[in-house]
């Protein structure tokens, strides 16, 4: 951690806040009974005007963090927000609250800005969302000061740097605040952010001595699966038939499978529309509000789709390929399950996309302007990052754990009960000590000069034209593993290397290399798990049956059903209506009266003075 003073004192994870206006706020807006670990803590960094740096995965709640100070006193606050249809869900989920919040961007009619300046000006707002571009170039900032703004947040903060993962230049420009609202406090929120980037965030925002709050990485409601790829389309097919009717994002890699593999799905019946960066704007907004509404269940999309999307009740987010980073799995999946509930990520692996990864690394460096030293350290670290990723998804360990450490941070509970491996559907390899030192001991004949494809055409004896003009063949090894395929004889070498059983060389024409730990299998002084490389039956998550206990299900879908015809009339995202937890609360307390329904979490004054009546009525069974 960088530069801090006294740390604010810890308090016990899920805690009423001991600021009752903090708490007063908290159920009046919100209907939520308690803050979640670190909300409090960076809530009352923002009231104390002391600068912060605030790292909560996707889901984990950072914006109540900076939309419930100004309730509590009264300012009007700034966010920073990269996506103008991020800043459009907020407005449009604080406005169903009655919170009186704008957002100011490109994409508004003039008239419109100017309408927002004016209920600036008039102190009638208590947040404002803009764009960092609109912010600097615009003169809004002369406003600001006009006002007397004492806080900015920067959403999305990671942006900033140039370390991260998605660097904005536009960003940069975030470092003015400072200098022109010397007396303001900054509060930085970001998902993703290793130590480097977390410092550098503080370093160039100019940050005073900021409280770095540090949340978990860990989502105990997802379930993870890792499922080696057969078929996508039969697979997919069967993933998302687990879900039906339920709201899912599929990712593919290009347009072209986005488009395909929607088509298919479509053709079976489900909802389900493509989503990606060469469709027209209309048509991908048409696409958005669809889902937002609930009147298409599945999007299929390549990772353009998601940004925006604040849905929070997806329940399953499927990758089709590999991600290149585990930072972008982790902000991919991080769309699942946002409303706390169970949710399911699956990735469909196979190493075929590590392959097509790292040449998509090196063409696209080839073919930038960076000069030859530059392309091969960007060439380097996005290899890092795609290497990491192939690990994950190959290693015979818990997910969980493994995703918390790669964050940096230990994960205690394994087993899990919520990923594939802690829930047994992997299943090891019989025999897997002995199919390893097989593996190896035919890269010790083929000399380590050749790669995965090479060996294991030799290992099950294919008399492919390489092998022939290797004479390898001839090799006692040649054919040892005869009765699997290629595909499964690259996929064990692969969980080899993932172990450091075995190491491969760098640059364009990798080999494989046996090391030290090698030779201890070799000599039997070092056993080995490997996973079957085949689809494994699937289990029900804890969480996913514990969330639904109790549940009338039948209410739940009748209350569904009339959100999604309120949102259709109001034109908003269902989700803003009310969301799924709140949902499930109404359908598994069934309260009949209105105070009953008012200790429902998600349901506050503004909710029960606009649907308390309806949800009432459908709870007694009269509905219209
Ligand atoms: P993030 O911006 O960190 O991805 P959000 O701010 O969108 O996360 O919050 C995720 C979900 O958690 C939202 O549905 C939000 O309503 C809910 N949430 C946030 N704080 C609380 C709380 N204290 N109690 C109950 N639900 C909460
Ligand atoms: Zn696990």
């Amino acid at each position: 951690m960088s530069g801090q003073d006294a740390p604010a004192p810890p308090s016990p994870p899920g805690a009423p806040p001991d600021d009752p206006r903090i708490l007063e706020v908290l159920s009046r807006w919100w209907g939520f009974d308690r803050l979640r670990p670190l909300q409090e803590e960076a809530i009352r960094a923002a009231l104390d005007g002391t600068d912060s740096v605030v790292v909560m995965p996707t889901g984990g709640g950072k914006s109540l963090c900076y939309q419930l100070p100004p309730l509590v006193n009264g300012t009007t606050d700034v966010v920073v927000s990269p996506l103008v249809a991020l800043m459009k869900d907020q407005v449009d989920a604080l406005e169903a609250i009655g919170y009186p919040a704008a957002a100011i961007h490109s994409a508004m009619s003039p008239e419109e800005r100017a309408g927002v300046r004016d209920r600036l000006a008039a102190g009638e707002l208590r947040l404002l969302f803009a764009s960092p571009e609109r912010l600097v170039n615009t003169g809004l900032l002369d406003l600001l000061a006009e006002v007397g703004v004492k806080r900015f947040a920067i959403d999305e903060a990671h942006c900033i740097s140039h370390w991260g993962h998605d660097f904005r230049p536009e960003y940069r420009q975030m470092s003015l605040l400072r200098e022109r609202f010397p007396r303001a406090s900054i509060h930085a929120f970001t998902a993703t952010a290793t130590p480097r980037v977390r410092d550098d965030i503080a370093a160039q925002l100019h940050l005073r001595a900021p409280r770095m709050l540090i949340g978990t990485f860990d989502r105990p409601n997802l379930c993870y699966r890792v499922v080696p790829r057969t078929d996508r389309i039969a697979q997919t097919l069967a993933i998302l038939g687990r879900h039906r009717g339920e709201a899912s994002i599929v990712y593919c890699i290009s347009r072209k499978e986005t488009e395909r593999l929607a088509a298919r799905l479509a053709a079976e019946g489900i909802l389900a529309r493509p989503y990606h960066a060469g469709l027209h704007a209309t048509e991908r907004r048409r696409t958005q509000e669809a889902f937002a509404r609930e009147t298409i269940d599945v999007v299929v999309a390549t990772v353009a789709f998601g940004m925006g999307i604040d849905r929070s009740d997806v329940r399953l987010v499927l990758h089709t390929s590999l991600p290149k980073s585990l930072e972008a799995y982790q902000q991919e999946t991080g769309r699942a399950g946002r409303d706390g509930l169970a949710a399911e990520c699956v990735l469909l692996y196979s190493s075929a996309d590590v392959f097509s990864w790292e040449s998509l690394c090196r063409k696209s460096a080839a073919e930038s302007d960076l000069d030859p030293e530059e392309q091969e350290r960007l060439v380097a670290g996005q290899l890092e990052h795609l290497h990491a990723m192939r690990r994950y998804a190959q290693a015979a360990r818990c997910r969980h754990a493994a995703l918390s450490e790669y964050f940096g941070q230990a994960y205690g509970t394994e087993p899990c009960a919520a990923c594939d491996v802690c829930l047994g559907e992997t299943e090891n390899l019989p025999d897997s000590t002995l199919t390893a030192q097989k593996l190896l001991s035919c890269v010790a004949r083929t000399g380590g000069r050749f790669g995965v494809r090479h060996v294991g055409e030799v290992l099950r004896g294919a008399r492919s034209e390489a092998v022939l003009r290797h004479r390898h063949e001839a090799l006692s090894t040649f054919g040892l593993l005869a009765a699997l395929d290629q595909r499964t004889v690259e996929n064990l070498l692969h969980q080899l290397l993932d172990q450091g059983l075995l190491d491969r060389t760098p640059g364009e024409r990798p080999v494989l290399v046996l090391n030290e730990r090698s030779w201890e299998v070799m000599r039997g002084t070092r056993d080995v798990v490997l996973l079957e490389p085949r689809a494994g039956r699937t289990r029900a998550a804890r969480a996913d049956t514990d969330d639904w206990e109790g549940v009338d299900r039948g209410l739940f879908e009748r209350l569904r059903a009339w959100r999604r015809r309120v949102a259709d009339a109001r034109g908003k995202p269902a989700w803003t209506i009310l969301d799924d937890r709140a949902l499930r609360g109404i359908a598994r307390e069934r309260p009949a009266t209105p105070a009953a329904l008012l200790r429902v979490k998600g349901i506050g004054e503004k909710r029960l003075a606009d649907f308390g009546a309806a949800i009432l009525e459908m709870v007694a069974g009269r509905e219209a």
